[in-house]
């Protein structure tokens, strides 16, 4: 019988023990995570993303460092000099200087502007300078300037010039002289980041416009030339930076978290944008944690499906003892009171007529005086084998105490218990017990009482007790019924 305050004990001890288990593994893999990614993020934004940036305006300082050292060596190269003091005359000479330059640096352009004669010499071509003509405004304009050196981009060809001011020996200003270098090998180098690292990387003007990308192009694939404003990627660090400025940020872009570092290149007043999103970083630590999360799953369910297993054993077998006389190994006293108390509301909900026998061995003190008391267990568990082979297995049937033993037949009519008490007794009588080799008989009162309309558990057993007490004083080894116990009175 299932003893219900136990049960929910069980049930409640393995929802606490899932709870600890699993809200001790459910933190502690949480916990990680965050950590983790807390990590991952402050690497991307402190040392992975400022890192690139570092390498790629590294990478343009030195290509400008060299375009200056080549330009300022030719402004001030004797031979230049000395050519353009005598009169210019012989334009191969400088068209082959400048030729050579270019193949030594390795440089798209190079040129020379003369002031005296305004003539644009480049290792290509020679060109007469207007001072209307628009594309040659750069001259006049850097002229006026005043200064040693400026740098220009001339975004169309993806090419930075440096022009270079020339003056002689008293300072007079005599022309300018210039180099100019692809982007190409940076925009490998983008190319080389953004492959290899998942990272968006491009220029942007002072306009807000992308000046440069690497050959997948910027932001959601935007080309050059397009304002930041109309990329509706990037619509939150729009919002976020209306006005571009160096810096680490984060934003969100079509569901994902973005990181970005800004650097601002003051020689090209561009705004170099290093861009990473999270998603691509975060999976295999995302991974990790679903497979932890199974694992704790795994684990926990394994802990509880063990701890559920073993205490429903011990449950079992405590219960079994709660409700079980050890000797005999039937029904106790506490056992038959709950499955009576069921028989009996069955009985009324159905209206079937429900018996009990009580039976008290014959002069049993006695006979643990002659046999000893282990005789005595010996006889009441001989007594017990006897009873179960009598009965059916929907009887119940119990140890009273002592030597008294209790059987209830359920659906079953008063002449029908009547007949199976007198049978056990006879058999009782019958029956010659052995005990180690001496030959044991003893026999049985029997007390018969059926439920009443209205009785309880208690007056049904009150009955069947009177009727046992008139058996034992009518003499011994008989079977009475309870007075109250007409047959033609009771329903069946
Ligand atoms: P009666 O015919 O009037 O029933 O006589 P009785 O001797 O059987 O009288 P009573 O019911 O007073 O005695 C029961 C005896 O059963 C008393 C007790 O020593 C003995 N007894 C009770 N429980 C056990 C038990 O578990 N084992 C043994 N061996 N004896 C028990
Ligand atoms: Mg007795
Ligand atoms: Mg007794």
């Amino acid at each position: 019988m299932p003893l219900p305050t136990l049960k929910l004990q069980q049930s409640t001890l393995l929802a606490l023990l899932g709870l600890i288990i699993g809200l001790g593994f459910i933190l502690t893999t949480f916990g990680s995570y965050y950590a983790s990614r807390e990590t991952i993020r402050n690497s991307i934004i402190n040392t992975e993303l400022p890192l690139t940036a570092d390498v790629i305006s590294s990478e343009i300082q030195k290509d400008l460092v060299r375009l200056v050292q080549v330009s300022s060596a030719m402004a001030e190269d004797p031979f230049v000099l000395d050519w353009v003091e005598q009169g210019e005359r012989n334009e191969s000479l400088i068209t082959r200087y400048l030729q050579a330059i270019k193949q030594r640096y390795n440089a798209s352009t190079v040129f020379f502007v003369s002031d005296r004669s305004q003539t644009y010499y480049a290792d290509n071509e020679t060109q007469q300078m207007q001072p209307d003509n628009p594309a040659h405004g750069w001259f006049y304009r850097f002229e006026e300037s005043g200064t040693q050196w400026e740098v220009v981009v001339d975004v169309r060809r993806m090419t930075m010039f440096i022009n270079y001011r020339m003056t002689a020996a008293d300072g007079r200003f005599l022309g300018v002289a210039g180099v100019g270098l692809t982007l190409t090998r940076v925009l490998e180098l983008v190319d080389n980041y953004q492959r290899r690292y998942q990272r968006n990387i491009y220029f942007v003007d002072s306009q807000r416009r992308i000046a440069a990308t690497g050959s997948q192009g910027g932001p959601a694939g935007a080309a050059r030339g397009a304002h930041l404003d109309d990329i509706a990627a990037l619509a939150d660090l729009n919002a976020k930076l209306p006005k571009l400025r160096p810096g680490a940020f984060q934003y969100q872009s079509e569901g994902e978290q973005h990181f970005i570092n800004i650097r601002y290149l003051p020689e090209l007043n561009w705004y170099l944008m290093v861009d990473k999103q999270e998603s691509g970083v975060m999976a295999p630590v995302r991974r990790t944690l679903w497979v932890n999360l199974l694992i704790c799953f795994s684990v926990t369910a394994t802990v509880l499906g063990v701890v559920g297993l073993i205490s429903r054993r011990y449950l079992q077998r405590i219960e079994a003892m709660a409700t079980h006389d050890a000797l005999t190994e039937l029904l106790n006293r506490r056992g038959f009171g709950l499955v009576a108390e069921q028989a009996l509301v069955e009985a009324r909900r159905q209206h079937s007529s429900l018996c009990v026998l009580i039976m008290d061995l014959d002069h049993f003190k006695t006979f643990n005086d002659t046999h000893g008391h282990l005789g005595g267990d010996f006889l009441l568990r001989s007594f017990a084998g006897l009873l179960a082979r009598q009965l059916r297995q929907a009887d119940v049937v119990s140890r009273w105490g002592g030597e008294e033993f209790v059987v209830m037949f359920k659906d079953t009519g008063l002449d029908v218990a009547l007949a199976l008490a007198e049978k056990i007794r006879k058999h009782t009588e019958a029956e010659t017990f052995d005990l180690n080799g001496t030959a044991l008989h003893v026999t049985v009162s029997i007390g018969v009482a059926q439920l009443q309309p209205e009785g309880s558990l208690d007056s049904l057993l009150h009955n069947a007790d009177l009727a046992l007490y008139r058996a034992k004083s009518e003499g011994r080894n008989r079977v009475c019924l309870a007075a109250v116990s007409a047959p033609q009175d009771l329903p069946h």
